[in-house]
């Protein structure tokens, strides 16, 4: 079969895409091929097809273990063409991968970078003699990436020992320096470069230089629309602007490193479902979601450099639908990213100062070399910060140091496993014969087996990983039964220290003394001033922005124009806005549901104070827009029969209605609960897990597994049979620990209390006090705000909680004496205020009015 057929008759498309013809006939011809190609331009096939078309297998080095499984899974839906190999993969099923490849089925063999590592696994590999060695992902082998893995460094040594010189790669990363750094660690001789596809012909690129942020954001996601993501360089900037946008009605979350991976998973997964539409996010935020839709991306800072600006604006207009990226930039920019440029790389003082912390810390005399480790525990990082070094500054400092030959970092690959019996040899053994748990006996026998009389003796260094192998018990759950082996004193286990550790390599020396080569680290310092240079290069230049990305990243004396960037005079900009009026014109006129004419829906939707109170979702929405914007779009709109008018009366017309209908679907959408409090939910059900894991001494994933928990968490099934619907949660799962689960979920349920909701700090003071039986007089002073702001924000929360009880606030009377002027049809703050006594106040008619907006 030629590349053709193959990509039909495997991957059901029929054609290639830019570039992967070349590719592939390159590696077909034998050549070393050096692939850079965006996210999502299909580099897969790239190497799947060679693989495909040779009688060899292939191999392919990737990685994302995550990523591994789904591909091969998708390579196997017809027939069993594709396996991976890595640490969770069981020794018997390694040994049947193995069959199957000398078998000729298995074509393509995809295997994590660490396990190229074991001589073992090598000696297989060179016998069964692959054809070709694809890596995926190659600028991990680069530390100029930004996802450098020791572990890509041993590649080029298993292709040397396994005599394979066919060797590809593959990497969205484009930057020169990363190009090279892949060349010269594969050796690869004469490589051919393909650098393709790096435009995006949906992405509007703008850059707007403005002080006004914030309002600039606001505006940008209302005309653009959502999804949006907008990136911030701090995560203060992130929480702050999350702040204004809530305030402003945008449903909107802050991201960033800062937050406990629990809640970090619910809010992307409430992005992906649009249940949030905004996302203000640090560059946390994006790896691995796969999210089609997303229409805006706004960059609130100046990123550090393009590889990163174009990372993060790939993730918008996946579907290739038109979408919106804006660079907002003031001159502070430039200095916050010299100030995160300055804080990465340690000055000469910096790392002498870090190496006596160091020694100090783990009590060394000068001309003293321990043979102990020194932890890098949390006590030791506090001492670092007191000293005002950071992470980044310590790591960069340690790297240094470690090269010069002062310090060796215990890497997790080489923490260490001890074991010693405590039993004697006769006594073990009968106390094994009368085992009756398998697991402890299958353990017990192969470490006797493999490390025989030594473990008697003394602690003995084990292999772990080689003993999951061997017994066929995964590693966590061997590690956990020797734990409960060493609990019940049979043996002592000792597991490598939890923290980091370094280990001194020379006796300590005095600071004055040390040498090292300060140049790598000016090196970097000055590779990280270039690229924050190219970035702002982008921010000024007067070219096609696209073509200036695409020249930073090698797609040289291209020509290329865009015809969309605001350099090539693309002006989306306006089509958003008139679709921004048009829609909130319509929402309008289906909100109000009575006959109003143009200029009262202008007075509404620019929110004009005689309008208050009014029973449109969108009031003051328009306020920024002139009288001929509005007037301009509405006209059309009544041309194109979307708004009907009779004696200048607006009613929405079912076309008018059709054009809406996403958003009147997504305003009916039930509110998600507040994150915080699914993650209560999601904390109760795992500490029982734990419980009942410690119960039947089985490890907790195998009681219920993080995803089903979580599912659990979401749903919140109250019946035995809503339980079991759960996918994955079985019978089985159901007799271990179902009843604890829904007896939680049941005391949830009645806990979540009337705050349960996504409101400001401020909103849900607000609540509390109205809980507290307040009055709205007590409130105002209690909150320091004047009435009109407190009765705006409580007409907010009873958008959210219309059950939310008022009588306390205001005088029963008077709540009275308003409802009855709006059961005779009022619904005008003025027009009641008018009819009624005049000691009742604006704000108090607002509450009433809000308060009866949704009976
Ligand atoms: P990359 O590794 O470059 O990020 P992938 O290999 O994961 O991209 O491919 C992205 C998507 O594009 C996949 O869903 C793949 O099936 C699809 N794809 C790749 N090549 C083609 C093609 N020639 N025609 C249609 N779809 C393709
Ligand atoms: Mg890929």
């Amino acid at each position: 079969m030629n590349p053709l057929e193959i990509l039909y008759k495997y991957f059901g498309y029929k054609s290639f895409r830019p570039g992967q013809e070349e590719i592939i006939n390159a590696i077909l011809d034998d050549k070393n091929a050096l692939a850079i190609l965006p996210t999502g331009a299909g580099k897969s096939l790239c190497y799947q097809i060679p693989a495909l078309a040779s009688d060899q297998f292939s191999i392919v080095i990737s990685p994302l273990i995550a990523l591994m499984k789904d591909q091969v899974d998708s390579l196997n839906s017809n027939e069993e063409i594709a396996a991976y190999i890595n640490s969770t993969v069981e020794y018997n099923k390694i040994l049947d991968i193995y069959n199957k490849i000398y078998e000729g089925k298995i074509k393509l063999l995809y295997v994590s970078p660490e396990k190229l590592e074991s001589t073992g696994f090598a000696e297989r590999i060179k016998n069964l003699s692959p054809k070709y060695i694809f890596i995926d992902e190659a600028h991990c082998i680069s530390e100029w990436g930004h996802n450098f893995r020791p572990s890509y460094r041993k590649i080029v040594e298993f292709c040397n020992f396994i005599g394979n010189t066919r060797i590809s790669a593959f990497t969205a990363t484009a930057t020169p320096e990363v190009r090279d750094d892949i060349v010269n660690q594969l050796s690869l001789k004469n490589p051919e470069f393909f650098i393709r596809g790096f435009e995006r012909e949906n992405l509007h690129l703008r850059v707007f230089k403005t002080k006004q942020k914030k309002t600039e954001v606001l505006k940008l996601v209302q005309t653009c629309g959502s999804p949006a993501i907008v990136y911030t360089s701090t995560r203060k900037n992130a929480e702050e602007l999350t702040n204004y946008l809530k305030s402003n009605k945008i449903s909107c979350e802050f991201y960033h490193a800062g937050l406990a991976p629990e809640k970090r998973r619910l809010i992307q997964d409430d992005f992906i479902n649009d249940y949030v539409d905004v996302i203000v996010a640090t560059n946390a935020f994006g790896m691995g979601i796969d999210k089609k839709d997303i229409r805006l991306i706004v960059h609130y800072n100046l990123p550090g450099t393009i590889e990163s600006y174009y990372q993060e604006i790939g993730r918008a207009g996946r579907d290739g639908k038109d979408s919106q990226i804006h660079l907002l930039f003031d001159g502070q920019d430039k200095y916050i990213q010299e100030f995160f440029i300055k804080t990465s790389f340690p000055d000469r003082e910096q790392i002498k100062l870090v190496y006596s912390l160091i020694c100090n810390y783990g009590q060394v005399p000068l001309g003293i070399q321990p043979d102990k480790p020194i932890p890098l525990d949390k006590k030791f990082y506090q001492i670092l910060f007191s000293n005002e070094i950071n992470k980044a500054l310590f790591s960069a400092a340690l790297g240094i140091l470690e090269e010069a030959g002062y310090v060796k970092q215990k890497s997790e690959l080489h923490q260490n496993y001890y074991l010693e019996i405590n039993l004697e040899k006769e006594r073990l053994r009968e106390y094994v014969k009368k085992l009756k748990n398998n697991a402890f006996q299958e353990i017990l026998i192969t470490i006797l087996r493999e490390y025989g009389g030594y473990l008697f003796s003394g602690k003995t260094k084990i292999n772990i990983g080689n003993l999951a192998e061997i017994t066929g018990i995964s590693k966590p759950d061997l590690i956990f039964n020797l734990d409960e082996l060493t609990k019940i004193g049979i043996l002592e286990f000792e597991k490598p220290l939890q923290s980091p550790a370094v280990f001194l390599t020379a006796t300590r020396v005095d600071e004055k003394y040390l040498e090292f080569d300060f140049k790598k680290i000016e090196k970097q310092l000055e590779n990280s001033r270039k690229k924050l240079q190219s970035m702002i290069g982008l921010v000024n230049t007067k070219k096609c922005r696209f073509n200036y990305i695409l020249e930073y990243f090698g797609e040289t004396g291209s020509t290329y124009k865009c015809g969309k960037c605001d350099n090539c005079g693309g002006n989306l900009e306006e089509n958003a806005s008139k679709h921004y009026i048009e829609e909130n014109i319509l929402i309008s006129l289906f909100d109000l549901k009575s006959e109003v004419n143009e200029e009262r829906v202008f007075d509404i939707l620019s929110g004009k104070s005689s309008e208050i109170g009014v029973a449109v979702s969108n009031f003051g929405v328009l306020a920024n827009y002139s009288l001929i914007e509005i007037d301009e779009v509405l006209t059309d709109l009544v041309i194109e029969g979307h708004i009907n008018c009779k004696n200048s009366v607006l009613t929405i017309s079912d076309t008018g209605i059709e054009l809406i209908k996403p958003k009147i679907e997504k305003k009916l959408r039930p509110v998600q609960e507040n994150i915080e409090d699914r993650l209560v939910l999601y904390n109760e059900l795992s500490q029982k897990r734990k419980e009942i894991a410690n119960k039947f001494g089985q490890t907790a994933s195998l009681i219920c597994s993080d995803d089903i928990l979580k599912s659990i968490a979401d749903k919140k099934p109250e019946t035995p049979a809503e339980l079991l619907d759960i996918e994955g949660f079985n019978q089985r799962k159901f007799n271990k620990i179902g009843d604890d689960f829904l007896e939680i979920i049941q005391n949830f349920q009645t806990q979540i209390t009337q705050t349960d909701i996504s409101l400001p700090e401020s909103y849900k003071e607000v609540i509390e006090l109205i809980n507290k039986n307040y009055s709205l007089e007590e409130i105002c002073e209690l909150q320091k705000l004047p009435e009109a702001i407190i009765s705006v924000q409580i007409e907010t929360i009873l958008s959210y909680l219309p059950e939310l009880e008022i009588s306390p606030l205001i005088k029963q009377s008077e709540i009275r004496e308003i409802k009855n002027r709006i059961d005779e049809g009022m619904y005008k703050l003025k027009e009641i205020k008018s009819q009624i006594s005049n000691s009742i106040s604006y704000g108090k008619i607002r509450i009433v009015l809000a308060k009866s907006k949704d009976r």
